[in-house]
């Protein structure tokens, strides 16, 4: 197989109480790994695309063949997002960044609060399924934005090195409907030098989720 479930860099319950251990089990075990499956499965019969960093199946999705390329944009997208998504959290982790970043959070957002608060709103503005993400946008910036689906800000150009899952399957089993307390509970689970190590990738444009 072209493409492999990551292993998971902590036990299914180590990120208690913010994240239960259920919710983990099904979001790792269940969604992440069928997207690795499905996006294997579409990839059956191009070998040249299975040699490809799954980042650069999205970042060049114009180029997949139509006939796989919804397939390979949200499963392709499952797999990348989701392998980011467990190594920018980590139990006992939280608090706020330093450094570079938390210079240029300052600079753009004005507060680390106001930031929160940005990051938070977008993700509760998206309708349904989806992701909000902070990137380094075309021109160099810090940006707050929000994607559907399993879409990547790979996809249009922009460098994602911070983001949180709003799909329903990332809290429902721990918190319902209340999509906002999930989203503050997130803060409690943030690895900061992980994101701070992906910060420097994004400003380079040379991200790298997947092993
Ligand atoms: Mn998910």
């Amino acid at each position: 197989m072209a493409y492999q479930l990551p292993p998971l860099p902590y036990a299914l319950d180590a990120l208690e109480p913010h994240i239960n251990t259920m919710t983990m089990d099904c979001h790792y075990n269940g969604h992440h790994k069928a997207y690795v499956q499905n996006l294997n499965k579409a990839l059956a019969d191009y070998p040249d695309l299975q040699r490809k960093r799954p980042e650069e199946l999205l970042i060049s999705l114009d180029s997949i063949p139509q006939n796989i390329r919804t397939a390979v944009r949200n499963n392709g997208g499952g797999h990348v997002n989701h392998s980011f998504f467990w190594r920018i959290m980590a139990p006992n982790a939280g608090g706020k960044p330093t450094g570079k970043l938390y210079q240029d959070i300052l600079s753009q957002f004005g507060s680390f609060e106001a930031f929160q608060e940005k990051f938070e709103a977008t993700g509760l503005a998206r309708f349904g399924s989806g992701w909000v993400w902070l990137v380094v946008n075309k021109e160099g910036k810090l940006e707050i934005l929000s994607t559907p689906n399993q879409d990547n800000p790979l996809s249009d150009g922009n460098q994602p090195f911070f983001g949180c899952d709003v799909w329903e399957h990332a809290y429902y089993l721990k918190y319902q409907f209340r999509r906002g307390e999930w989203l503050k509970a997130f803060w409690n689970v943030v690895n900061w030098q992980a994101v701070e190590e992906f910060y420097s990738q994004a400003v380079a444009k040379n991200l790298s989720f997947c092993p």
